[in-house]
């Protein structure tokens, strides 16, 4: 298991990119708070994402459409203090283990879902949404 013998620095692309549980809950819509830099979500999912299956519409060109789409490397996941604490790249960083529900240990990506981890239900789009609204959506569950 790769996971259990390597770092997340000595992992190939391949097997960084298969630590993604496919949660959605990247692809929220969060804000900053001003005063203590807390990252918040929101409901709200990126105007790429589907909310139907929480797979990005368009994840090769996504730059182009949302630019501030973040790619996470090794390098900098320390930056990412925001990511959820069910996130694989958080958990293994924190000296963790991968939970049952993991597709890389049930083999199978509905446990995702099953276990009420995926954003699949849970968001709608940002798309139609004004800014000055986006507080009204303002959760805590992602955060888990
Ligand atoms: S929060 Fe982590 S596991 Fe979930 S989609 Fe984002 S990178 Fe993947
Ligand atoms: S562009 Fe795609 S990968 Fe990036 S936040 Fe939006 S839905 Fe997620």
């Amino acid at each position: 298991m790769f996971w259990e013998e390597k770092t997340l620095n000595q992992m190939t692309e391949p097997e960084w990119e298969s630590l993604c549980d496919g949660c959605g809950k990247c692809c929220l819509i969060k804000l900053e708070d001003e005063d203590t830099g807390e990252v918040i979500f929101t409901n709200l999912s990126c105007k790429l994402l589907n909310v139907k299956t929480c797979q990005c519409n368009d994840y090769t060109n996504r730059a182009k459409f949302v630019p501030d789409c973040i790619k996470m490397t090794q390098k900098d996941i320390k930056q990412y203090a925001w990511l959820p604490q069910s996130c694989a790249y958080r958990l293994l960083d924190e000296g963790k283990k991968l939970p049952d529900w993991h597709p890389l240990i049930s083999g199978d990506p509905k446990t995702v879902v099953e276990a009420g981890i995926s954003a699949i239900g849970k968001i709608e789009t940002e798309e139609g949404v004004e800014e000055e609204d986006v507080v009204d959506y303002i959760v805590q569950w992602p955060k888990i």
